[in-house]
C-alpha cells in the first residue's frame, strides 16, 4: 500500500550504487496525468485508456480518442509514455466490444481477446494513437493487455506496426505469458508485469474478493516465481520488464522486483517518493540478495517479513 504522506521525488529513480530504475506513473485521465507530472515521474508506465472511456455504449472516434490521449501525452514532453489498448471485459463492461452474458468474465473475452471479433476497434484506437503521438513530443510505447501466448503477441506488433508504432510490447498478467517471455519477448520490445492480474490468476484468486485477501497477494512466492521467470526472458532477449501493478507501489517489494530483474517500476504517482528513498538506500546486491530470501520463502508472510525486517530504511 502507497504511504498516504508523501515524500518528494526528485525524478531519477535508483539504487544506493547507481543503478538506475525507472520511476514512472500509473494513469488514466488528464488529471492523474497532471497529478504524475507535479509528482515528476519519469513517464507514464501505464496509462489506462479504457478510463477515458468507461460510461460510452458506443465505440469514441477515431478524433475524440486522439485528442484524449494527447491531453495526457501533453504533460510528458520528451518523456516516455506507455499507453495501454483497451482493458474492456472483466470489471470493466465496455458494450461495443464486450458481452455481457459470459459465465466467467475475469477468464472471458477481455483485453486483447476483444480484437478477435472486433478488430476494427484495436485499429481505430492504434489510428489514434499515431495520431496523438505526431502530434506530441512523448515518447509513445503501446501495450496489449490479457496477453496469453506468443501468437496474440505477434498479432498485436504487427498491427501495431501497420500504424508505425514501433514500441509494442505486451503485458505480461496472464501466468502463460510469464512462463512463455523469452519467445514473448523476441517479438514484442518491452513487457510490463500486471502484478494484480498475475496474482489473480496465478492464485486463482478473484482481485475483488476481500475474503480472499491471503491469496491475492502479489508477496505469494509463486507469483514472485512468475516474475522471475519473465525477468528471465527479459534479459535472455536483452529487453526491458516493468512493473506497473500495485506491487511497484509498495517500498519492499520494490526493493524484491528489481532485485528479480525488473527496470522500471509504475505506480499512484503518490508513491513514487517512498519507493525511490527506500531504492536509493539500498545496493543492487542487496536487492538481490532480498529477492532471492522472499523466493526462498514458503509463504507471502514469510516473505514479506524476511524483506522488511532486512530492510531498516522502512522502520
Ligand atoms: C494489473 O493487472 O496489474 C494491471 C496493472 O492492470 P489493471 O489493474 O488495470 O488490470
Ligand atoms: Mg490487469
Amino acid at each position: 500500500r502507497p504511504a498516504a504522506t508523501t515524500r518528494p521525488f526528485d525524478g531519477h529513480g535508483r539504487t544506493a550504487d547507481g543503478h538506475d530504475v525507472e520511476l514512472l506513473a500509473n494513469v488514466g485521465d488528464p488529471t492523474s496525468a497532471e497529478a504524475a507530472e507535479a509528482a515528476n515521474a519519469q513517464g507514464v508506465g501505464l496509462f489506462r485508456t479504457e478510463f477515458c472511456f468507461l460510461d460510452r455504449t458506443e465505440e469514441p472516434g477515431i478524433e475524440e480518442q486522439a485528442a484524449a490521449y494527447g491531453k495526457v501525452l501533453a504533460h510528458f514532453p520528451g518523456k516516455k509514455v506507455v499507453i495501454r489498448t483497451l482493458d474492456a471485459g472483466a470489471d470493466k463492461p465496455m458494450p461495443f466490444v464486450v458481452a455481457d452474458d459470459e459465465v466467467n468474465p475475469a477468464l472471458g473475452v477481455r483485453g486483447l481477446r476483444t480484437s478477435r471479433h472486433a478488430p476494427e476497434v484495436l485499429d481505430h484506437q492504434l489510428a489514434a494513437i499515431a495520431q496523438a503521438a505526431a502530434d506530441h513530443e512523448a515518447d509513445v510505447w503501446v501495450m496489449a493487455p490479457m496477453v496469453a501466448t506468443v501468437e496474440e503477441t505477434e498479432a498485436f506488433v504487427a498491427a501495431c506496426g501497420r500504424y508505425g508504432l514501433t514500441r509494442a510490447g505486451v503485458m505480461v498478467e496472464v501466468p502463460s505469458a510469464a512462463l512463455l517471455s523469452g519467445p514473448i519477448l523476441a517479438r514484442a520490445t518491452f513487457a510490463s508485469l500486471g502484478t494484480n492480474d498475475l496474482t489473480q490468476y496465478a492464485m486463482a484468486a478473484d482481485r475483488l474478493l476481500g475474503s480472499l485477501a491471503e491469496l491475492s497477494d502479489p508477496w505469494q512466492p509463486a507469483v514472485l516465481r512468475l516474475v522471475e521467470a519473465t525477468c528471465a526472458g527479459g534479459a535472455q532477449q536483452s529487453r526491458p520488464v516493468g512493473v506497473c501493478g500495485e506491487a511497484a507501489a509498495d517500498p519492499a517489494l520494490a526493493v524484491v522486483l528489481v532485485g528479480l530483474g525488473v527496470t522500471s517500476l509504475s505506480m499512484t504517482p503518490r508513491a513514487l517518493g517512498e519507493v525511490a528513498a527506500v531504492l536509493q538506500a539500498t545496493d543492487l546486491q542487496a536487492c538481490r540478495e532480498l529477492a532471492g530470501a522472499a523466493l526462498a520463502a514458503e509463504s507471502a508472510a514469510d516473505a514479506r517479513s524476511r524483506v522488511r525486517e532486512a530492510l531498516p530504511v522502512l522502520a
